[in-house]
């Protein structure tokens, strides 16, 4: 029975997969075997996980969301990892796009505004045999001070204006991934620091996050 779920879950990722992401031109080698890895049912609720492989994000509690697929695997190819970087994650929500960073680089400091989605994301995260993972609760719009600088930044929920404290935490030549723009639609951006110290900006398509609320957020 279990062998039967299992089969069947794997074919709904290789469908997502073809269908969702490498239709929409994410090709990445290393990100489409992530996507292949991570069982993404295992980061939803359990009302949910007939629907773990749908083209959307879906609710996980608290008023928030586990991303879409396609945004996932998008956001995590725009970050160009090399399995050296040192990543900030702010909006761990679910795990699940925490997992596809914590396979692809090599390690994870991750923060999330509410405790109950930080607990439940740490256990399943735990339970699945990362330890290359860093959690903390609190308003990641600050970032993570003392762990800094970053070589990547990923933002999971939708900023106001371009987060300057976290740009602040990057390093030379790194990069930081962001949705910015009005509460209900945004451009997802990819800001890189140069040698210089100055910051560049190239927008990559519309979306849609919940907001990012805090010091530095909305
Ligand atoms: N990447 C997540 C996943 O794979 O499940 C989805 C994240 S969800 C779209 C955005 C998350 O950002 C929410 O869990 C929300 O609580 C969190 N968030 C919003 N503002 C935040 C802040 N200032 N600091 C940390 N987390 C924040």
């Amino acid at each position: 029975m279990t062998n039967l779920t299992d089969e069947l879950f794997r074919n709904r990722r290789e469908i997502m997969i073809k269908h969702q992401i490498c239709a929409r031109d994410v090709s990445s080698d290393i990100v489409l075997d992530a996507m292949n890895k991570i069982e993404r049912h295992l980061f939803v609720l359990p009302k949910d996980k007939g629907s773990a492989y749908d083209d959307r994000p879906l609710g996980i509690g608290d008023g928030q969301t586990i991303s879409q697929p396609y945004i996932v695997a998008l956001m995590t190819e725009l970050l160009e990892l090399t399995g050296s970087e040192k990543i900030l994650e702010i909006g761990t929500g679910s795990g699940y796009q925490t997992a596809i960073l914590a396979e692809l680089g090599s390690e994870v400091w991750t923060i999330e505004r509410y405790e109950s989605l930080s607990i439940v994301a740490e256990e399943c995260l735990d339970r699945l045999g990362y330890n290359n993972i860093h959690f903390k609760v609190g308003d990641g719009t600050v970032g993570w001070t003392h762990k800094s600088p970053f070589d990547r930044i990923i933002v999971t929920a939708a900023a106001p204006k371009i987060p300057e404290i976290l740009f602040q935490q990057l390093v030379t030549g790194g990069k930081m991934v962001v949705p910015v723009g009005e509460r209900h639609l945004q451009d997802l951006k990819v800001i890189s620091k140069t040698k210089a110290g100055q910051m560049e900006s190239v927008d990559n398509c519309r979306c849609i996050f919940v907001p990012l609320i805090g010091e530095d957020g909305w």
